[in-house]
Protein backbone atom coordinates (compact mmCIF):
# COMPACT_ATOMS: atom_id res chain seq x y z
CA UNK A 1 0.00 0.00 0.00
CA UNK A 2 1.59 3.33 -0.53
CA UNK A 3 -0.18 6.95 -0.48
CA UNK A 4 -1.72 7.04 -3.56
CA UNK A 5 0.78 9.88 -4.92
CA UNK A 6 3.16 8.97 -7.34
CA UNK A 7 6.27 8.79 -6.06
CA UNK A 8 9.07 10.78 -7.90
CA UNK A 9 12.24 9.07 -8.87
CA UNK A 10 15.70 9.78 -8.62
CA UNK A 11 18.17 9.36 -11.44
CA UNK A 12 18.51 5.57 -10.89
CA UNK A 13 14.71 5.13 -10.24
CA UNK A 14 14.55 5.05 -6.93
CA UNK A 15 11.18 6.40 -5.48
CA UNK A 16 11.49 8.95 -2.25
CA UNK A 17 9.21 7.15 -0.16
CA UNK A 18 10.90 7.17 3.71
CA UNK A 19 11.89 10.39 5.42
CA UNK A 20 14.05 9.70 8.90
CA UNK A 21 13.45 13.16 10.96
CA UNK A 22 16.06 14.02 13.62
CA UNK A 23 14.33 15.59 16.27
CA UNK A 24 17.72 16.47 18.67
CA UNK A 25 21.46 16.01 18.11
CA UNK A 26 21.83 15.01 21.98
CA UNK A 27 22.33 11.71 23.43
CA UNK A 28 22.23 10.52 26.93
CA UNK A 29 24.37 7.65 26.03
CA UNK A 30 27.78 7.45 24.28
CA UNK A 31 27.70 4.29 22.23
CA UNK A 32 31.21 3.36 21.04
CA UNK A 33 29.90 2.30 17.56
CA UNK A 34 28.28 6.42 17.06
CA UNK A 35 29.85 8.57 19.89
CA UNK A 36 33.38 7.23 21.55
CA UNK A 37 34.76 10.55 21.83
CA UNK A 38 34.70 13.00 25.28
CA UNK A 39 33.62 16.04 23.98
CA UNK A 40 31.11 16.86 21.16
CA UNK A 41 29.58 20.21 19.66
CA UNK A 42 25.68 20.36 19.47
CA UNK A 43 23.46 22.03 17.13
CA UNK A 44 22.68 25.58 18.72
CA UNK A 45 19.75 25.72 20.24
CA UNK A 46 17.97 28.55 18.59
CA UNK A 47 18.56 26.28 15.00
CA UNK A 48 16.91 23.27 16.23
CA UNK A 49 12.93 23.45 14.18
CA UNK A 50 9.72 23.81 16.34
CA UNK A 51 7.23 21.00 15.78
CA UNK A 52 5.58 23.11 13.49
CA UNK A 53 7.95 23.80 11.01
CA UNK A 54 9.31 20.19 11.40
CA UNK A 55 5.10 19.58 10.47
CA UNK A 56 5.23 22.16 7.95
CA UNK A 57 8.22 20.35 6.11
CA UNK A 58 6.84 17.18 6.65
CA UNK A 59 3.73 18.41 4.75
CA UNK A 60 6.36 18.83 1.88
CA UNK A 61 7.38 15.71 1.41
CA UNK A 62 4.38 14.18 2.20
CA UNK A 63 3.45 15.73 -0.86
CA UNK A 64 6.02 14.44 -2.91
CA UNK A 65 4.67 10.79 -2.14
CA UNK A 66 6.45 9.68 1.29
CA UNK A 67 4.53 8.32 3.56
CA UNK A 68 6.91 6.62 5.91
CA UNK A 69 8.11 8.41 8.53
CA UNK A 70 10.49 7.40 11.62
CA UNK A 71 11.52 9.97 14.40
CA UNK A 72 15.28 9.81 15.51
CA UNK A 73 17.94 11.52 17.04
CA UNK A 74 20.38 11.45 18.70
CA UNK A 75 18.42 10.27 21.33
CA UNK A 76 14.23 11.60 20.07
CA UNK A 77 13.27 11.36 24.19
CA UNK A 78 15.37 13.73 24.99
CA UNK A 79 13.21 16.13 23.20
CA UNK A 80 10.51 17.87 25.07
CA UNK A 81 6.76 16.99 24.61
CA UNK A 82 8.16 14.87 21.65
CA UNK A 83 4.17 13.08 22.06
CA UNK A 84 2.89 16.67 21.14
CA UNK A 85 5.01 16.48 17.39
CA UNK A 86 3.70 12.57 17.30
CA UNK A 87 -0.11 13.93 17.47
CA UNK A 88 0.72 16.59 15.53
CA UNK A 89 2.06 14.07 12.53
CA UNK A 90 -0.14 11.28 13.26
CA UNK A 91 -3.34 13.84 12.24
CA UNK A 92 -1.61 13.59 8.78
CA UNK A 93 -3.54 10.41 6.57
CA UNK A 94 -0.73 10.56 3.91
CA UNK A 95 1.23 8.35 6.87
CA UNK A 96 0.76 4.61 6.28
CA UNK A 97 4.09 4.06 8.64
CA UNK A 98 4.80 6.38 11.55
CA UNK A 99 7.65 4.65 13.62
CA UNK A 100 10.35 5.97 16.08
CA UNK A 101 14.06 4.89 16.99
CA UNK A 102 15.51 5.08 20.51
CA UNK A 103 17.85 3.89 22.65
CA UNK A 104 15.01 2.99 25.40
CA UNK A 105 16.19 4.72 28.57
CA UNK A 106 13.57 6.77 29.05
CA UNK A 107 10.97 4.72 27.68
CA UNK A 108 9.19 3.59 30.32
CA UNK A 109 8.03 7.25 30.96
CA UNK A 110 6.92 7.85 27.51
CA UNK A 111 5.31 4.62 25.90
CA UNK A 112 1.97 5.27 26.97
CA UNK A 113 1.65 8.79 25.55
CA UNK A 114 3.12 8.14 22.75
CA UNK A 115 0.86 5.17 21.74
CA UNK A 116 -1.78 7.43 22.79
CA UNK A 117 -0.80 10.20 20.77
CA UNK A 118 -0.88 8.11 17.60
CA UNK A 119 2.61 6.13 17.37
CA UNK A 120 2.38 2.73 15.98
CA UNK A 121 5.88 1.28 16.03
CA UNK A 122 9.12 1.48 17.85
CA UNK A 123 12.60 0.22 17.21
CA UNK A 124 14.55 0.08 20.38
CA UNK A 125 18.47 -0.43 20.09
CA UNK A 126 19.80 -2.48 22.59
CA UNK A 127 23.27 -4.23 21.40
CA UNK A 128 23.65 -6.09 25.30
CA UNK A 129 21.65 -8.18 28.51
CA UNK A 130 24.71 -7.82 30.33
CA UNK A 131 24.70 -5.05 32.57
CA UNK A 132 28.22 -4.26 32.77
CA UNK A 133 28.74 -5.09 29.31
CA UNK A 134 26.32 -2.36 28.26
CA UNK A 135 28.01 0.29 30.86
CA UNK A 136 30.74 -0.17 28.81
CA UNK A 137 28.90 0.19 25.51
CA UNK A 138 27.23 2.89 26.23
CA UNK A 139 29.64 4.38 29.44
CA UNK A 140 26.15 4.99 30.91
CA UNK A 141 24.71 2.46 33.90
CA UNK A 142 21.26 2.17 32.34
CA UNK A 143 20.31 -1.61 30.87
CA UNK A 144 17.31 -1.86 33.48
CA UNK A 145 15.64 1.66 31.98
CA UNK A 146 16.03 -0.02 28.66
CA UNK A 147 14.68 -3.07 29.57
CA UNK A 148 12.01 -1.42 31.81
CA UNK A 149 10.81 0.89 28.51
CA UNK A 150 10.63 -2.59 26.14
CA UNK A 151 7.70 -3.91 29.32
CA UNK A 152 6.10 -0.22 28.83
CA UNK A 153 6.14 -0.60 25.01
CA UNK A 154 4.59 -3.77 24.80
CA UNK A 155 2.07 -2.70 27.57
CA UNK A 156 0.98 0.53 25.35
CA UNK A 157 0.22 -2.12 22.56
CA UNK A 158 3.50 -0.45 19.99
CA UNK A 159 4.74 -2.78 18.24
CA UNK A 160 8.38 -3.43 19.17
CA UNK A 161 11.54 -3.96 17.02
CA UNK A 162 14.91 -4.55 18.63
CA UNK A 163 18.19 -2.93 16.57
CA UNK A 164 21.79 -4.76 18.11
CA UNK A 165 24.68 -3.29 16.47
CA UNK A 166 26.88 -6.32 16.21
CA UNK A 167 31.32 -5.82 16.87
CA UNK A 168 33.67 -8.14 16.77
CA UNK A 169 35.15 -8.74 20.27
CA UNK A 170 32.52 -6.77 21.81
CA UNK A 171 29.14 -8.39 21.75
CA UNK A 172 29.26 -10.75 18.84
CA UNK A 173 29.53 -13.84 21.68
CA UNK A 174 26.09 -12.63 22.62
CA UNK A 175 23.77 -12.94 19.62
CA UNK A 176 22.39 -15.96 20.05
CA UNK A 177 21.35 -14.87 23.69
CA UNK A 178 19.59 -11.42 22.08
CA UNK A 179 18.05 -13.62 19.71
CA UNK A 180 16.38 -16.20 22.59
CA UNK A 181 15.50 -12.95 24.64
CA UNK A 182 13.66 -11.46 21.54
CA UNK A 183 11.97 -14.40 20.48
CA UNK A 184 10.63 -14.60 24.06
CA UNK A 185 9.66 -11.41 23.67
CA UNK A 186 7.42 -11.84 20.60
CA UNK A 187 9.69 -8.66 19.29
CA UNK A 188 11.69 -9.28 15.94
CA UNK A 189 15.62 -8.47 16.45
CA UNK A 190 17.82 -6.65 13.71
CA UNK A 191 21.51 -7.58 13.50
CA UNK A 192 23.42 -4.48 12.28
CA UNK A 193 26.39 -4.83 10.85
CA UNK A 194 29.01 -1.53 11.77
CA UNK A 195 29.43 0.57 9.67
CA UNK A 196 31.86 3.07 9.25
CA UNK A 197 29.55 5.86 9.21
CA UNK A 198 30.47 9.59 9.97
CA UNK A 199 31.23 9.35 13.72
CA UNK A 200 32.33 6.09 13.85
CA UNK A 201 35.42 6.95 14.52
CA UNK A 202 36.82 4.02 16.21
CA UNK A 203 35.52 1.60 13.23
CA UNK A 204 38.34 -0.31 11.25
CA UNK A 205 37.39 -3.25 8.46
CA UNK A 206 38.17 -5.97 11.56
CA UNK A 207 35.53 -5.00 13.89
CA UNK A 208 32.63 -6.08 11.54
CA UNK A 209 30.93 -9.52 11.70
CA UNK A 210 29.29 -9.73 8.09
CA UNK A 211 26.21 -10.99 7.76
CA UNK A 212 27.61 -14.53 6.73
CA UNK A 213 29.20 -15.03 10.09
CA UNK A 214 26.29 -13.86 12.11
CA UNK A 215 23.93 -16.76 10.49
CA UNK A 216 26.88 -19.17 11.21
CA UNK A 217 26.80 -18.37 14.60
CA UNK A 218 22.94 -18.51 15.16
CA UNK A 219 22.53 -21.43 13.24
CA UNK A 220 24.76 -23.04 15.57
CA UNK A 221 22.60 -22.68 18.20
CA UNK A 222 19.38 -22.98 16.55
CA UNK A 223 19.88 -25.06 13.48
CA UNK A 224 18.67 -24.54 10.26
CA UNK A 225 18.00 -20.89 9.22
CA UNK A 226 15.91 -20.03 6.14
CA UNK A 227 15.95 -17.22 4.56
CA UNK A 228 12.58 -15.29 3.95
CA UNK A 229 11.03 -13.90 0.62
CA UNK A 230 12.34 -10.19 -0.52
CA UNK A 231 11.90 -7.41 1.80
CA UNK A 232 9.89 -4.35 0.14
CA UNK A 233 12.64 -1.69 0.04
CA UNK A 234 13.19 -2.39 3.66
CA UNK A 235 16.84 -2.48 4.94
CA UNK A 236 16.88 -5.93 6.73
CA UNK A 237 17.24 -9.29 5.16
CA UNK A 238 15.07 -11.31 6.89
CA UNK A 239 14.83 -15.20 7.98
CA UNK A 240 13.29 -17.56 10.28
CA UNK A 241 14.18 -20.54 12.98
CA UNK A 242 12.92 -24.13 12.66
CA UNK A 243 10.92 -22.53 14.94
CA UNK A 244 9.48 -20.13 12.80
CA UNK A 245 10.87 -17.30 15.15
CA UNK A 246 11.65 -14.40 12.30
CA UNK A 247 15.33 -12.25 12.54
CA UNK A 248 16.40 -9.47 10.13
CA UNK A 249 20.31 -8.85 9.34
CA UNK A 250 21.26 -5.48 7.91
CA UNK A 251 24.44 -6.05 5.99
CA UNK A 252 25.33 -2.58 4.76
CA UNK A 253 28.80 -2.94 5.08
CA UNK A 254 29.29 -6.30 3.42
CA UNK A 255 26.19 -6.16 0.95
CA UNK A 256 25.03 -2.87 0.55
CA UNK A 257 21.22 -2.37 -0.27
CA UNK A 258 21.92 1.38 -2.21
CA UNK A 259 19.59 0.09 -5.15
CA UNK A 260 16.93 -0.31 -3.32
CA UNK A 261 17.21 2.96 -0.82
CA UNK A 262 13.88 5.40 -0.73
CA UNK A 263 15.37 7.13 2.33
CA UNK A 264 16.43 10.38 2.98
CA UNK A 265 17.05 12.13 5.99
CA UNK A 266 16.08 15.80 7.93
CA UNK A 267 18.38 16.67 10.84
CA UNK A 268 17.70 18.66 14.10
CA UNK A 269 18.43 21.78 11.97
CA UNK A 270 16.58 21.11 8.83
CA UNK A 271 19.47 20.14 6.99
CA UNK A 272 18.33 17.44 4.44
CA UNK A 273 20.37 14.92 3.19
CA UNK A 274 19.92 12.49 0.30
CA UNK A 275 22.12 9.68 1.98
CA UNK A 276 23.27 8.75 5.10
CA UNK A 277 26.78 9.35 3.48
CA UNK A 278 26.17 12.52 1.70
CA UNK A 279 28.76 15.04 2.56
CA UNK A 280 26.43 18.32 1.81
CA UNK A 281 22.29 18.27 2.39
CA UNK A 282 19.65 21.22 1.41
CA UNK A 283 19.18 23.55 4.38
CA UNK A 284 15.54 23.76 4.46
CA UNK A 285 15.55 25.33 7.80
CA UNK A 286 17.00 29.08 6.06
CA UNK A 287 14.63 29.01 3.47
CA UNK A 288 11.90 28.38 5.50
CA UNK A 289 12.44 30.58 8.07
CA UNK A 290 12.93 33.54 5.33
CA UNK A 291 9.66 33.17 3.88
CA UNK A 292 10.18 30.79 0.81
CA UNK A 293 6.48 29.41 -0.20
CA UNK A 294 6.11 25.95 0.52
CA UNK A 295 5.86 25.14 -3.46
CA UNK A 296 9.24 26.62 -3.99
CA UNK A 297 10.36 24.21 -1.12
CA UNK A 298 9.08 21.42 -2.89
CA UNK A 299 11.14 22.34 -6.46
CA UNK A 300 13.82 22.22 -4.32
CA UNK A 301 13.67 19.33 -2.85
CA UNK A 302 11.98 17.81 -6.26
CA UNK A 303 15.40 19.03 -8.21
CA UNK A 304 17.73 17.03 -5.49
CA UNK A 305 16.10 14.02 -5.52
CA UNK A 306 15.35 13.45 -9.42
CA UNK A 307 19.19 14.15 -9.79
CA UNK A 308 20.49 11.91 -7.11
CA UNK A 309 22.63 9.45 -7.46
CA UNK A 310 23.67 8.53 -4.25
CA UNK A 311 25.35 4.82 -3.51
CA UNK A 312 27.48 5.86 -0.27
CA UNK A 313 27.54 2.25 1.14
CA UNK A 314 28.01 0.69 -2.17
CA UNK A 315 31.34 3.39 -2.67
CA UNK A 316 32.65 3.06 0.28
CA UNK A 317 32.32 -1.16 -0.17
CA UNK A 318 34.57 -0.49 -3.23
CA UNK A 319 37.41 0.85 -1.42
CA UNK A 320 40.32 -0.58 -1.05
CA UNK A 321 41.89 0.62 2.16
CA UNK A 322 39.25 1.53 4.09
CA UNK A 323 39.23 3.20 7.79
CA UNK A 324 36.54 5.77 9.46
CA UNK A 325 34.26 7.72 6.84
CA UNK A 326 35.07 11.15 8.19
CA UNK A 327 38.43 12.22 10.26
CA UNK A 328 37.80 13.37 13.28
CA UNK A 329 39.18 17.47 12.50
CA UNK A 330 36.57 17.26 9.68
CA UNK A 331 33.58 15.98 12.47
CA UNK A 332 34.93 18.72 14.88
CA UNK A 333 34.04 21.27 11.45
CA UNK A 334 30.50 20.25 10.74
CA UNK A 335 28.62 18.28 13.27
CA UNK A 336 26.18 17.57 10.38
CA UNK A 337 28.94 14.69 9.28
CA UNK A 338 27.95 12.75 12.70
CA UNK A 339 25.75 9.97 12.88
CA UNK A 340 23.81 11.54 15.81
CA UNK A 341 23.60 14.60 14.35
CA UNK A 342 22.12 12.70 11.29
CA UNK A 343 19.72 10.41 13.18
CA UNK A 344 20.73 6.69 11.95
N1 LIG B 1 19.51 7.18 19.80
C1 LIG B 1 18.59 6.38 19.11
C2 LIG B 1 19.03 4.94 19.07
O1 LIG B 1 20.18 4.66 19.38
O2 LIG B 1 18.19 4.12 18.74
C3 LIG B 1 18.33 6.85 17.68
C4 LIG B 1 19.49 7.39 16.90
S1 LIG B 1 20.75 6.20 16.48
C5 LIG B 1 21.90 7.19 15.60
C6 LIG B 1 19.91 5.26 15.23
C7 LIG B 1 20.49 3.90 14.93
O3 LIG B 1 21.78 4.05 14.39
C8 LIG B 1 20.63 2.99 16.16
O4 LIG B 1 19.91 1.80 15.96
C9 LIG B 1 22.10 2.73 16.21
O5 LIG B 1 22.36 1.46 16.70
C10 LIG B 1 22.53 2.93 14.77
N2 LIG B 1 23.95 3.20 14.62
C11 LIG B 1 24.66 4.22 15.13
N3 LIG B 1 25.96 4.14 14.76
C12 LIG B 1 26.08 3.02 14.01
C13 LIG B 1 27.17 2.40 13.34
N4 LIG B 1 28.41 2.88 13.40
N5 LIG B 1 26.92 1.27 12.63
C14 LIG B 1 25.67 0.76 12.57
N6 LIG B 1 24.60 1.31 13.17
C15 LIG B 1 24.80 2.42 13.89
FE1 LIG C 1 23.84 5.41 20.93
FE2 LIG C 1 21.72 6.31 19.53
FE3 LIG C 1 23.02 7.88 21.20
FE4 LIG C 1 24.20 7.14 18.95
S1 LIG C 1 22.41 8.42 19.11
S2 LIG C 1 25.13 7.24 21.02
S3 LIG C 1 23.39 5.06 18.77
S4 LIG C 1 21.93 6.02 21.76
FE1 LIG D 1 20.71 4.78 0.82
FE2 LIG D 1 23.01 6.06 1.01
FE3 LIG D 1 22.37 4.13 2.77
FE4 LIG D 1 23.00 3.53 0.23
S1 LIG D 1 24.33 4.43 1.77
S2 LIG D 1 21.30 2.69 1.43
S3 LIG D 1 22.10 5.27 -0.86
S4 LIG D 1 21.33 6.10 2.51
Amino acid sequence: MSSGIDPINDALGRPLRALRISVTDRCNLRCAYCMPEDEYTWLPRAEILTFEEIAALTDIFLALGVDKLRLTGGEPLLRHDLAQLVGLLATRPAIRDLALTTNGVLLAEHAQPLAVAGLQRITVSLDTLRPDRFEQLSRRPDLPGVLAGIQAARAAALAVKINTVVMRGVNDDELADLLDWSRSLNAEIRFIEYMDVGGATRWSPDSVVPKDEILARLSGRFGKIEPLPTRDRAPAERFALPDGTTFGIIASTTEPFCGDCDRSRLTADGRWYTCLYSLVGLDLKSSLRSGVSPSQLQSAILNAWRTRTDRGAEDRLAQRERGPFVPLTALRRDVHLEMHTRGG
